[in-house]
């Protein structure tokens, strides 16, 4: 009796505070061994690395992974990214509490969280409609208000809502959408993978400056493919 009581408060506990898991511990070794120690330092990445539980973006089958130093299968094909690439992509598109971003390939919505810690929206855009869905509840059950997805090729950014302090692109495309450069607001920076798909790609920067885009090479990486919806094609 007394444990059941015991057991249903913990449960209790954990509904009322999602933060409070068993895997406190394991994301704050995350954070020390896997991000700070090789070099992130913007404080407020830190802390939404610190506080989203990654576990939760995750298939339960996998679940004992979610704080592993690499990307995680979450269904159809896709992956959630390696905590470290996540950190960094934050950190060099200099998110701050103002900020509107877009984030295309929303996938677990792991990324999206990140960033919705720290900046006032996010805008993300899911190809599966399977993953959008799954993210949306995600969202919904973990209380980001502040994250707005739906489903759909995000070639074409979201022109509703540009231009855009922040673009996160996190599938490979052979070439960087103009669409996405155009929505890009001045200073505005957009961080993509770019190459073929299957091998490593180059991570690039672009920055709008007076209008004019700056371009730089940060790192080499791996991601799924960007893939482009035939009705939606350009
Ligand atoms: N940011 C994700 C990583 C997901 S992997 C996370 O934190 O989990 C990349 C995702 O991009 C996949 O889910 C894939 O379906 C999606 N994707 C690929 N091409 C796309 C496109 N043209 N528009 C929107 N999403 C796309």
């Amino acid at each position: 009796m007394r444990l059941t009581i015991i057991i249903l408060s913990l449960v209790m506990l954990e509904y009322v505070f999602p933060q409070v898991d068993k895997y406190v511990t394991a994301r704050n070794n995350m954070v020390k061994i896997q991000i700070t120690d090789r070099g992130i330092t913007n404080v407020e990445t830190i802390k939404a690395m610190r506080k989203v539980p990654r576990h939760l973006f995750i298939p339960k089958e996998y679940e004992n992974d979610a704080y592993g130093d690499y990307p995680v299968p979450i269904g159809y094909g896709q992956t959630i990214s390696q905590p470290y690439i996540v950190a960094y992509m934050t950190e060099i598109v200099r998110p701050t509490e103002k900020k509107k971003a877009l984030e295309i390939g929303t996938g677990s919505g792991y990324q999206a969280a990140v960033l919705a810690e720290i900046v006032d929206t996010v805008y993300t855009i899911e190809i599966i409609p399977e993953l959008a869905s799954e993210s949306a509840s995600r969202f919904k059950k973990l209380g980001y208000k502040n994250i707005i997805g739906k489903s759909g090729d995000g070639y074409n950014g979201w022109p509703e809502h540009a231009p855009f302090d922040i673009i996160i692109v996190t599938a490979a495309a052979n070439e960087i959408p103009k669409p996405l450069i155009d929505q890009l607001a001045e200073n505005g920076r957009l961080v993509i993978p770019v190459g073929e798909p299957g091998t490593v790609q180059e991570l690039m920067l672009l920055v709008k400056k007076n209008g004019k885009i700056e371009k730089s090479r940060l790192t080499f990486v791996r991601f799924v493919p960007f893939r482009r919806s035939k009705n939606e094609r350009n």
